[in-house]
């Protein structure tokens, strides 16, 4: 359905937000939660819980100016081998670690760009995966690709490594914002990698996109929308380009001044919305598209969708593990970040214990918060008094950010029955708006977080 915004509204809403793919989230980490910590949180883990893996890959062939990744380019193979090395090490420091062998059901590889590996260092990382934990027989095995640089000889490796999925970045196909962006890579580059993995046991392909980036305009964006749509991808994930180039210094390579401001930023959001809805593409929360046999489709409509730091996803485990520099772990304990750069992470690497750099503990009010706007950000809809209850907590300190949600009922962005919130489809927009009223941490500031539309 089209969604009528007024200027007036978007100003109202403008504000720089967290993504809420955790809670609390990053800014509350400190260093003061470190590996003794996250080793006691490890052992509170229920033996036959099955835990989920990521490992963050930090390398890339080229470097693209709008990239918010903690990333470089690293040429040299004997680099790439040796990190994947550390990756191993870390892997095994974890499972002597863990009280039990677990079971795994999602593993996922992102970055970077994680298919710079090496083939036989990616053999060697899933083979000790499998050394050392239970990869369940219809594990979702996801890794993130550059189809400029994924040979054939590649793709069909990591079908026989058992991948299931690949996310493919795509970005846009303008060539006048391929070139401002510094990352030119025709169609035929993406279709040819879509083809190939189709041919093999990898059936399910994502494609990220991104709008706001400098030139789109909604006539370039409508027609790379509909050359993407011609390659069926299985789901695609839309993301608001996030110009942070205070965090992100490569951004500062991008000409700031030809970016689209917020009112045609959200129109091209309404139209690649349009333009997907038409496909038949389901949209899954705020930002991601399924097609209706996607296991991401499925789980929206079952009401069991999740949130973590890699967006949405149908992973239910109790624990996420991260292995490899600035990789995230959460566990209902608490959160931690592994050493960020790739030097600081090898370093951190020779010492004993695992290479935890900040963190932060878990209330039982935090994970209260955590699941209304998990729930907010993934159903759009949250009984507070029912979650309330659920935490042993009384409903009644959410009484405040009631008061906080008025403009938003006014504005006609959620319906309220006392302590049922529903979020309209006017309103999904605003869902990280919307989330951030239960943020009892967040203090405004332009410099922590990206633009919320
Ligand atoms: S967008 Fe992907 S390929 Fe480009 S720099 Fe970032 S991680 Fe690397």
């Amino acid at each position: 359905m089209k969604q009528a915004v007024s200027f007036n509204r978007l100003a109202r809403y403008e504000r720089n937000v967290p993504r809420y793919t955790s809670y609390p989230t990053a800014v509350q980490f400190t260093e003061s939660v470190g590996f003794d910590t996250y080793k006691k949180w490890l052992q509170t883990l229920q033996d036959n819980e099955a835990v989920s893996l990521y490992l963050h890959v930090p390398f890339c062939d080229e470097l693209c100016k709008f990239c918010a990744c903690n990333t470089q380019v690293i040429h040299k193979e004997a680099l790439r081998i040796a990190y994947g090395e550390l990756l191993c090490d870390e892997l095994y420091r974890l499972k002597a670690l863990l009280k039990s062998r677990r079971r795994v059901g999602f593993i996922h590889f992102g970055g970077g760009t994680p298919t710079t590996l090496p083939p036989i260092t990616i053999t060697k990382i899933m083979n000790t995966i499998r050394q050392y934990f239970n990869i369940e027989k219809n594990a979702d095995i996801s890794i993130e690709l550059d189809p400029r640089h994924a040979s054939s000889q590649y793709i069909l490796l990591l079908n026989q490594l058992g991948f299931t999925r690949i996310s493919i970045g795509v970005q846009d196909l303008d060539p006048k914002v391929q070139e401002a962006c510094g990352r030119v890579q025709s169609l035929a580059m993406t279709s040819n990698c879509i083809e190939i993995a189709r041919k093999q046991n990898i059936t399910s392909i994502n494609i990220d996109l991104i709008y706001g980036l400098p030139n789109q305009t909604c006539k370039s964006l409508s027609e790379t929308i509909q050359s993407i749509i011609r390659l069926k991808p299985d789901r695609l994930a839309v993301f608001g380009y996030a110009h942070v180039p205070w965090k992100h210094k490569r951004q500062n390579l991008l000409n700031g001044e030809i970016l689209p401001d917020t009112l045609e930023r959200f129109k091209q959001r309404q139209l690649i919305d349009d333009l997907l809805r038409i496909a038949n593409y389901q949209i899954i929360g705020l930002d991601h598209y399924a097609l209706p046999h996607d296991s991401m489709s499925k789980a929206a409509k079952e009401g069991k969708l999740h949130r973590n730091f890699q967006g949405y996803t149908i992973d239910n485990a109790v624990a996420l593990l991260g292995i490899g520099a600035s990789s995230v772990s959460i566990l209902p304990k608490g959160i931690v970040q592994n050493q960020l750069s790739a030097a600081a992470y090898q370093k951190a690497m020779r010492l004993e214990g695992l290479p935890i750099a900040k963190g932060v503990s878990r209330t039982i009010e935090d994970l209260l918060r955590w699941s209304v706007i998990e729930h907010l950000m993934c159903d759009l809809y949250v009984d507070l008094e029912i979650l309330a209850k659920k935490f042993k907590r009384p409903k009644n300190i959410f009484d405040n950010d009631l008061l906080n949600l008025v403009s938003f009922e006014e504005d006609g962005l959620i319906l309220r029955d006392y302590y049922k919130i529903k979020v309209t489809e006017q309103g999904r927009p605003f869902l990280r708006n919307i989330a951030n009223i239960f943020d009892v941490y967040y203090q405004s500031s332009p410099h922590r977080h990206a633009q919320a539309i």
